[in-house]
């Protein structure tokens, strides 16, 4: 996944600032013959190029239309394919619009673009959908999501039958004519999340984790570790069950100061010696 980051920050979506615990991921497809990153993406950073049309999303619409995804996947100005992060992951984005039973906006679904370009080129249609896969692959990661769990990943079409999102027909209007559906596209989340843990297992480099961590991914695993240690136990209880005595013989604690708080560095080596990262 080629992973950049252009924030909307003048979209009124963005300004407005408000914050989601989020739920899933929603895919969509933009609807438009434009397969260019700069039609919505701004401003240039040298690899996007720039939009003399000024109809891009970095914005503040006088018009009120309210449109802003958390990322695009299209075309860099030299053709090749990149991801681009417009809002912080844990932004209520506007992508979802309303469905019967609610708004997947609302609910925390975290929604992505991918740009069309005439829906029956099949190399850009493989590179795109690769992207997707992986950047889901990502999110579910960092979230937590089982890909395969019932509403989890899920795309705008599927989401309006949920009753969740608007009647669009995005994206299984376009993956069916390349052999894909949104069921392939869970399978290959899943066999990708698969994939880069093996990977990634054989050498974790923690120093260099925490230092590539954004801030907001650390508070994330800070609020799950604070989440985590409320419903821990007293300790008396943990060493009455030997889960103290199992942690230091493992070696996933050092044996001291079992009342003391987790600082974040340690959570992570923790996470770390248990294979979880
Ligand atoms: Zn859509």
């Amino acid at each position: 996944m080629n992973l950049r980051k252009c924030l909307l920050t003048k979209n009124e979506c963005y300004q407005r600032g408000v914050k989601i615990n989020p739920v899933g991921v929603m895919v969509h497809s933009t609807g438009a013959n434009n397969p260019w990153l700069k039609r919505y993406v701004q401003p240039d950073d040298g690899l996007l190029g720039t939009n003399n049309n000024g109809n891009h999303w970095n914005r503040y619409r006088p018009d009120g239309r309210q449109v802003c995804v958390h990322a695009l996947i299209g075309k860099l100005a030299d053709g090749s394919i990149a991801t681009y992060q417009t809002l912080p992951w844990n932004y209520r984005g506007w992508h979802s619009g309303q469905g019967s039973k609610g708004s997947a906006n609302n609910m925390g679904y975290i929604g992505f673009e991918i740009c069309e370009d005439g829906m029956s080129d099949g190399v850009y249609f493989a590179k795109v959908y690769r992207e997707a896969v992986e950047l889901t692959a990502y999110l579910c990661k960092m979230f937590g999501f089982n890909p395969l769990a019932d509403g989890k990943v899920i795309c705008h079409s599927e989401g309006h039958k949920r009753g969740i999102a608007s009647n669009h027909a995005d994206v299984m209007h376009w993956f069916p004519k390349h052999g894909k559906s949104m069921d392939t596209f869970r399978a290959d989340v899943a066999a990708e999340m698969n994939k880069t843990t093996t990977e990634e297992d054989e050498d974790v480099d923690i120093n260099k984790l925490l230092q590539d961590m954004t801030d907001e991914q650390a508070y994330l695993i800070y609020q799950k570790a604070v989440q985590h240690m409320v419903t821990l136990p007293e300790p008396e209880w943990s060493q009455k069950e030997g889960a103290w005595k199992k942690a230091q013989e493992t070696g996933v604690m050092d044996g001291t100061s079992p009342e003391r708080p987790l600082k974040r560095d340690e959570f992570a080596a923790v996470l770390d010696r248990k294979g979880l990262l």
